[in-house]
């Protein structure tokens, strides 16, 4: 079994902000529940570098584009380790091994049949790197997403015969209702093809910063062809991951992608351009385009571009990468735009890991020490449990399996606050007074430490740093075969180990 996810290539001109971060994190969090599952997995992320937008912004600093897009593509490296991001390889579209792919890839596309000399005219935002339909323009021709007035270009391009894929991706839709997920999104584009597709240009004329088109020199490819095939060439050149044999071929083993996770603002990119793309190519299409929505701020999409900036780094630093993790994926459901603020982080954080988790994990270990002496009893696990832990694992990886993962997270955190509840009812404290009850509270002890691993091994791709703790703690594999209540125990004559609090409460008062 392969799976391979990947991010959006992130464009070197922003600064990288949670919506980045978003992103990242819900593909690492796939990334590693499959790698949980012993499977051979490949996640990549990466930088878009080429375009007229970071040509400008360079003349304007009077420095060349390489430089910049040097500088900025450091910062993107940056965030995925701060993260807690387990990518297993960074792309960066100026790398000449992608800029080589690109033209192979691309010259097949005209060997095929598919690229035809034309001349374009359209509204064209320099910003978004794209010309804009007539029927997607705002009032006063000014782009719907940057509000800026758009000009109207006249180019002579090569263009890609888009419209000749029609047919091809009506049927790929009928035939493939998970192509594309939400449902909304598959509708949406589906909506789109409908409506009549166009040609394309392929490349540009008036630009130097981009990948030569390597037969017509005067032009470079559009940016975003080039970015498309990141997925595709950075398996002809990444380094193996670690636990794969050397020299193993990453295309044959990983090609096609199993999930592009993306934000729906290039939607139509992902949807279809590149399904027309791969198809004009002779390549196998990806499985899943996941599409998840907008962090909102007081309304307003959260963008470096507009303002309105929550700082990604300054959670991570008073309350780590898992805290951020945890919170995003868990206050905004996957897929769905949702609101996000300092206030609601905190709460969530508060109540939910510091008191939920947190605390069970520390109540858990310091009773097993005090009645036990740390040894883990043997006994048969209590009935009333095992039912409700059952078909966890089932469940949460057909539910990640769909890049559910707020319900996921949902499903787990439920099982969280019945071991809570466990606790109460079972009251381990009064069962230690009473010498006739040692069975009893060995069986007490021995089901809240097995429903505490089942919770942390499945809960490890959401809170990689803590739970990679509380189950070396618990002298526990991460692997996702020991999320089961027969599980094996640790070894004979090991005791669980005392750790600090996973999640130190805020002190009283202060914001995040
Ligand atoms: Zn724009």
């Amino acid at each position: 079994m392969s799976f391979y996810v990947t991010t959006p290539i992130y464009y070197v001109n922003a600064e990288p902000h949670l919506g980045h971060a978003y992103t990242t994190i819900a593909a690492d969090v796939m990334a590693r529940h499959h790698r949980q599952r012993g499977e051979e997995v490949f996640f990549l992320t990466g930088t878009d570098e080429h375009g007229e937008p970071v040509a400008d912004a360079a003349h304007a600093l009077g420095v060349e584009p390489q430089q910049l897009a040097d500088q900025n593509a450091e910062r993107f490296k940056a965030l995925a380790p701060l993260l807690g991001a387990s990518n297993d390889f960074f792309i960066r579209t100026t790398d000449p091994q992608h800029m080589a792919g690109v033209q192979e890839v691309l010259a097949r596309v005209r060997e095929n049949g598919y690229v035809y000399e034309g001349t374009y005219e359209g509204w064209y935002c320099p910003r978004c790197a794209d010309f804009k339909a007539d029927n997607e323009i705002d009032e006063g021709n000014r782009c719907p997403i940057h509000h800026i007035e758009l000009t109207r270009e006249q180019e002579d391009n090569y263009f890609f015969s888009l419209a000749s894929f029609q047919e091809r991706l009506e049927q790929l839709y009928r035939e493939r209702a998970d192509f594309v997920s939400p449902r909304t999104r598959y509708n949406e584009a589906l909506s789109f093809i409908r409506s009549g597709l166009r040609d394309v240009p392929l490349t540009r004329k008036r630009l130097a910063w981009g990948v030569p088109v390597p037969w017509d020199s005067e032009h470079v490819f559009y940016v975003w062809f080039d970015a498309l095939l990141n997925y595709y060439t950075a398996l002809g050149y990444a380094p193996v991951p670690q636990g794969l044999p050397a020299g193993t071929d990453l295309t044959a083993t990983f090609w096609p992608a199993s999930y592009h996770v993306i934000a729906k603002d290039i939607l139509r990119f992902h949807a279809v351009y590149w399904p027309a793309l791969l198809m004009a190519a002779e390549l196998e299409l990806p499985e899943h385009v996941f599409v998840h929505g907008y962090l909102l701020m007081e309304g307003e999409k959260m963008s470096k571009s507009l303002g309105n900036v929550l700082d990604p780094f300054a959670v991570i630093e008073r309350f780590g990468a898992d805290a951020l993790r945890f919170y995003l994926l868990r206050d905004v459901p996957f897929g769905q735009d949702g609101s996000v603020s300092t206030a609601s982080f905190e709460l969530r954080y508060d109540s939910e890991l510091a008191n939920e988790l947190g605390n069970l994990a520390s109540r858990v270990i310091a009773m097993v020490h005090r009645y036990r002496r740390g040894f883990i009893p043997e006994a048969t696990p209590d009935p009333v449990l095992r039912s409700d832990f059952g078909d966890l694992r089932e469940e949460v990886s057909a539910l990640i399996d769909r890049a559910e993962l707020t319900q996921a997270l949902d499903a787990i955190w439920q099982r969280v606050r019945r071991l809570n509840r466990y606790v109460e009812e079972r009251a381990p404290w009064q069962l230690a007074k009473d010498v006739a009850r040692a069975g009893e509270l060995d069986c007490v002890l021995h089901s809240l430490v097995g429903g505490l691993r089942i919770v942390a091994i499945l809960l490890l791709p959401y809170l990689p740093a803590t739970m990679a703790t509380l189950l070396g703690a618990l002298r526990a594999t991460p692997e996702l075969a020991g999320a089961r209540w027969d599980a094996d125990g640790p070894p004979p004559g090991e005791p669980i180990a005392r750790i600090d609090s996973l999640f130190p409460k805020t002190p009283e008062g202060s914001p995040a």
